[in-house]
């Protein structure tokens, strides 16, 4: 056969720059192996020499490996003939997205179990038997699992905050890559069975499916069902639905306050969203905008009205409802939390005049609206015709021509202001004053004999004067046009099977500026919190209110443009007038509501009266 031609080969070549191996020694051991011609590989032969030690020869392969080629180095091994190598190769050559190692396997040119060995044994690669191992569910949940098939390897485990991964050819530069985009350099490659890492990744995708199909769209339907109808027996007015990175956040809204209700698998949130889509009349497709919708639903009998708003997070997206009042929730004026005295001259003064603007204000969740709707639903009767323009039309009052704003199809808020003045109005409801415009269909309405109910977003009443001043609106159409601003808030009720004595404390009445005397006597109460509230101490809301009657005086100071602090003045001084603060501390004293709650949600800008002073001037007896 002549003198057969030896390569040094990449692994000796190494281990000569590795200074582990003479150059002398390397020749030599090559004359031998030539001699030998045995099945024997160089490298045993080296070894056979005592030229280089098992360990040390591992040890260099394991810290060379990303420089060396898999088929060179089975070959050198001894695990590969060079004619299988070279037909390895050419089949690889016809199967461009195929690894060596798979061609190499696939073809038997060597067996899974040689092909493991050599990649664990010789190079240190972790063998990890998938027969045995337990794959932590919690670590693969947050993988894409196509991305895994794909780069040919499987996550196992965390080990010291890196995350073991078997590959099925851990030499494979481009499955490394793959697995460097999901984890950086956070990784430790392992080896395994490739025919095991295909099953195994099969499994978990077919267990994905399986558990998105745990919520078809009857479940969804189901979900979506007992959301709302416990949101409506629990009195909630909004339904928050919040997606996260591993759960679905359901929240009620009640007496103004978040609560959770549940929270749901994830997986739930496509299947959920879709559902309340379809009954919004939503596009299902579009999840890259903010959308908005409407649905009704029933509930024991009942017809609610939802609104409903999609907004994009980088979670998915977050649906608010909120749940909208019907006719027979409006209360009724004289329950909606008046005190006697106010409620007297509200409907004398206000409500029966002929002509005018009122304006409710206040916050938002203030409860301006329901307010807004005891109006109309007592002025209403068949002689007048009421049209309204709202944004949008939250509750429906029989027998008034209610008219919702829908800028999606052009129906603008000044396009139905323009033709609400045409359709021969008595009464005109402007859902909110938010503009210039908004503000002088009001104004120049009243001036034309129309009465006109409004709300406006402002702290107090006085403010609200102050900001209809500086909307360019002339002094004297203010002064002449609006007859009543009510201002309100809603404080929270001392739940009634909890409540308990309570003593103010010096701080309370430091805040108040109060001496004990200005407190007076009256039976203070304060809820302990049991099961029926929450245990907050609170069940249920009330309404404070601050009711300024534009009298004569008042007329002047807005003629003269006085500034907020003497209009405050000049209102308090008029007869009948009580602050937000004082008609809280008068349900304060009446064990309605607490100093705490007051406190949290009003203004302090004067200092009140005392308490027997308000309930005087409110008719409290
Ligand atoms: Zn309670």
């Amino acid at each position: 056969m002549g003198q057969e031609k030896i390569q040094p080969g990449e692994i000796v070549s190494l281990l000569i720059a590795q200074g582990l191996l003479s150059e002398e020694n390397a020749r030599y051991a090559m004359r031998v192996h030539a001699k030998l011609g045995s099945g024997k590989t160089l490298i045993d032969t080296l070894k056979d020499l005592k030229y280089v030690e098992a360990e040390q020869l591992k040890e260099v392969l394991r810290a060379n490996h990303l420089s060396l080629k898999i088929g060179d180095l089975l070959m050198e091994l001894g695990y590969l003939s060079r004619e299988k190598l070279n037909a390895a190769l050419s089949i690889q050559k016809g199967q461009k997205n195929k690894r060596l190692g798979e061609v190499i396997v696939e073809n038997q040119f060597m067996t899974e179990a040689d092909f493991i060995e050599a990649l664990s044994v010789q190079l240190g690669f972790p063998f990890i038997d998938l027969v045995t191992e337990e794959i932590d569910k919690k670590l693969i949940e947050n993988i894409p699992i196509k991305w895994c098939i794909s780069n040919h390897f499987i996550p196992i485990r965390k080990e010291d905050g890196k995350t073991l991964l078997a590959f099925m050819d851990p030499f494979s530069k481009s499955d490394i890559q793959g697995a460097q985009k999901l984890f950086g350099s956070n990784f430790i490659p392992g080896i395994a069975s490739p025919y095991l890492i295909e099953k195994k990744l099969e499994k978990v995708s077919a267990g994905r499916l399986r558990s998105r199909a745990d919520v078809d769209e009857n479940t969804a339907i189901g979900i979506v069902e007992s959301i709302i109808s416990s949101a409506i027996d629990q009195g909630a007015s909004d339904i928050h639905i919040e997606p996260f990175e591993e759960r679905l956040q359901v929240r009620f809204r009640i007496d103004g306050i978040l609560v959770p209700f549940k929270i749901f698998a994830i997986n739930a949130a496509n299947m959920v969203t879709a559902r309340i889509k379809i009954l919004c009349k939503a596009n299902i497709a579009e999840k890259r905008r903010h959308q908005d919708g409407r649905m009704s639903f029933e509930h024991d009998g009942n017809n609610y009205d939802l609104r409903a708003s999609f907004f994009v997070t980088v979670f998915g997206e977050k649906i608010v409802l909120r749940i909208l009042n019907r006719i027979d929730q409006i209360i009724r004026l004289d329950h909606i939390g008046m005190q006697p005295k106010m409620l007297d001259r509200f409907k004398k003064d206000v409500l029966t005049a002929p002509s005018g603007v009122m304006v409710i204000t206040g916050p938002t969740g203030s409860g301006k609206t329901t307010t807004l709707y005891s109006c109309v639903s007592d002025i209403a009767n068949p002689q007048i015709n009421i049209v309204t323009a709202e944004d949008p039309v939250e509750y429906m009052v029989e027998g008034i021509s209610q008219c919702s704003i829908d800028t999606t199809i052009n129906r603008t808020f000044d396009e139905t202001l323009r033709h609400v003045v045409r359709q021969d109005p008595d009464v005109i409801v402007i859902g909110e004053i938010r503009d210039n415009f908004s503000a002088n269909v009001a104004v120049n309405s009243a001036l034309t004999g129309h009465k006109v109910l409004t709300s406006f977003h402002t702290e107090d009443s006085v403010s609200a004067l102050i900001r209809l001043m500086n909307m360019d609106i002339d002094a004297f159409l203010i002064s002449s046009t609006l007859s009543c601003v009510l201002a309100q808030r809603l404080l929270r009720r001392i739940c009634p099977h909890c409540s308990e004595a309570y003593k103010p404390t010096s701080w309370d009445m430091r805040f108040l500026n109060y001496t004990a005397q200005d407190i007076g006597k009256y039976e203070y109460l304060k809820g302990r919190g049991c099961t029926a509230c929450n245990h907050t101490g609170y069940r249920g809301r009330v309404a404070v209110f601050e009711m300024l009657v534009l009298d004569e005086f008042i007329k002047a100071a807005i003629l003269e443009s006085r500034a907020s602090y003497e209009l405050r003045k000049i209102s308090i001084e008029t007869a009948g007038f009580v602050t937000l603060m004082e008609d809280a501390l008068s349900k304060i004293s009446k064990g309605i509501t607490t100093f705490e709650e007051a406190f949290r949600c009003i203004p302090r800008l004067v200092p009140p009266r005392p308490v027997h002073e308000i309930n005087r001037l409110l008719g409290v007896i």
